[in-house]
């Protein structure tokens, strides 16, 4: 065979879709006087006395490899703040690593529990990355469809009507993205019910637990009898505004995170080491800023998303994260129709609900993570764009 027709890529890699975010942020990127309220991450800079204790690490030479799991004082600082927080223990020596951002945690618990054909259950819509981290794992994902009239909210229901004898996991996120949708305590303790029925383990993708602004938020972890069911992946990029450190950790029971330090000691090594000095930091004097941070997110998402709705983008109150995914069935485009001609006509950019799967086909994901001013301005523009259709 020659070079022309032969493909070295492998046929997993070549059947992934590349994920449609991209796009638009390139088409974004090209034009000049755009709002974005597409990019998923914080508009804050990172505080600067987590920047400082990076910065005196690499003054101090801290400039070599770490143990593979990530530093003792960083794992007993995670340990400590996930005690604090959700009243859950878990062991710094086995049961806590420190990854290459949330994503990383994400692959790693795939990838240590699944046997080929597997099935994890995933929500939709959710972030993309969920189905084809699956899929690399020799995996296969299910989609659970959640309905933006429950505000997207994940039913026991809808889990048992997907099960089968191949089902292994719950790929749950709560706050969710791109909905902003939080499962509080009763949700997740009926989902926690089907888990112990059906033996199955929960991978808890907690990345935006700091951004909720609802008191009956928890760990899944901390509902009775489920740590030793969850793998609680969690980071620092949302919550502590360090999405560029690439830092993020996962607790789970020790069998499993055994599992999980051997592939990441072979592929990975360790995370980077200046970050883990910075997220000691966070943790031990972050609380402050987080919490100033919160605030400033909340009285946005309340301007934002009640604008939104007096515009006629119908949208639900998201308990957290920093999204809000109005509808826009009723102009009668696709949500990649919307998003294009909105960012061609009036220099807004969104992402397209059907880049989260297909149940985010109607709706448009908006990140409020910009100014208020910036937000008065684009939510101006967008009435502007409806009233032209
Ligand atoms: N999970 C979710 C739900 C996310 O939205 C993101 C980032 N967009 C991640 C995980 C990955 O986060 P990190 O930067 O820690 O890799």
């Amino acid at each position: 065979m020659t070079r022309a027709t032969k493909t070295y890529v492998s046929e997993t890699v070549s059947r992934l879709k590349p994920s449609g975010i991209r796009r638009f942020f390139d088409l974004a990127a090209s034009m000049d006087g755009v709002i974005s309220l597409g990019v998923g991450e914080p508009d804050f800079i990172t505080s600067w006395n987590v920047r400082e204790a990076c910065i005196l690490s690499l003054e101090q030479g801290h400039t070599s490899y770490t143990a593979n799991a990530g530093l003792m004082e960083l794992r007993e600082e995670i340990s400590s703040y996930l005690l604090r927080k959700f009243q859950v223990k878990y062991c710094p020596e086995g049961e806590v690593l420190v990854t290459v951002g949330a994503s990383q945690a994400l692959d790693l618990a795939l990838r240590a529990i699944i046997n080929p054909g597997d099935e994890v259950i995933i929500v939709e819509p959710s972030f993309v990355s969920y189905g084809p981290l699956v899929t690399l794992a020799g995996g296969t994902p299910i989609p659970v469809r959640t309905e933006g009239t429950d505000e997207f909210k994940l039913r026991p229901q809808q889990i048992l009507q997907a099960l089968t004898e191949r089902t292994k996991a719950i790929l749950l996120c709560s706050p969710n993205n791109p909905t902003g949708t939080v499962l509080n305590k009763e949700e997740l303790a009926a989902i926690a019910h089907i888990a112990n029925m059906h033996d199955l383990l929960v991978i808890s993708d907690e990345i935006y637990a700091e951004l909720t602004y609802d008191e009956n938020y928890t760990s899944f972890a901390a509902v009775g009898g489920m740590r030793e069911r969850t793998i609680l992946v969690s980071g620092f990029s949302k919550g502590f505004a360090m999405t560029g450190w690439r830092l993020g950790f996962v607790a789970a029971p020790e069998e499993i995170m055994q599992a999980m330090l051997k592939i990441h000691q072979y592929a990975m090594m360790c995370a980077p080491t200046m970050a883990q000095y910075g997220a000691i930091e966070a943790l031990k004097n972050g609380e402050h800023d987080v919490e100033e941070m919160r605030k400033s997110y909340r009285r946005r998402r309340n301007y934002f998303v009640q604008s939104l709705n007096e515009i006629g983008l119908r949208c639900h109150m998201p308990g957290g994260a920093f999204y809000a995914f109005p509808s826009i069935r009723e102009t009668g485009l696709t949500s990649e129709q919307f998003a294009e001609q909105l960012l061609l006509k009036e220099k807004v950019a969104v992402v397209p609900g059907s880049v989260f799967g297909e149940n985010g086909e109607g709706y448009v994901r908006c990140s409020y993570a910009s100014s208020l001013e910036q937000l008065q301005e684009a939510t101006k523009r967008m009435r502007r764009f409806l009233l032209q259709l």
